[in-house]
């Protein structure tokens, strides 16, 4: 296996570590992700949460997306970064900020989620695969 794959948020005070490679990486446009990041979209690794191990206490807060899923977003109480987003209904998942990595260059986006959402000034990468809402299945 590569290296563990070791992050957290800005300021240090809640950090992980995954023994494990990615599942899925994506570029995501959805509103809620703009409001989140303060931009065009996240970038998300998702990851077996098994595999997860985090230091630190994180500030929780659970929303509710367009389809009815439910996602829990962690951010740090300290400095207010985004870290990690774990989903009801797929309890195995555990998704990072690509920028929260210590090695952001690890991350290698497959598709675009949510192009429905999204601003012509927050120009993505033409050759990815898009999807207007969620990519099926
Ligand atoms: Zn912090
Ligand atoms: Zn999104």
């Amino acid at each position: 296996m590569n290296e563990p794959y070791t992050g957290g948020c800005a300021c240090g005070a809640v950090r992980y570590g995954i023994a494990a490679e990615p599942v899925g990486m994506n570029d995501c446009q959805c509103r809620q992700c703009q409001r989140e990041s303060g931009t065009g979209h996240a970038s998300h690794l998702t990851f077996p949460r098994s595999a997860v191990t985090v230091e630190g206490e994180a500030s929780l807060w659970d929303m509710v997306g367009d389809n009815g899923t439910v996602k829990r977003r962690a951010f740090c109480p300290v400095c207010g970064s985004p870290v990690y987003m774990l989903f009801r209904d797929i309890p195995d998942y555990f998704v990072v900020r690509a920028a929260s990595l210590d090695d952001p260059s690890r991350y290698t986006p497959q598709l675009v989620s949510w192009t429905a959402a999204g601003h012509a000034w927050d120009h993505l990468d033409p050759d990815l695969p898009k999807f207007d809402k969620m990519p099926p299945g």
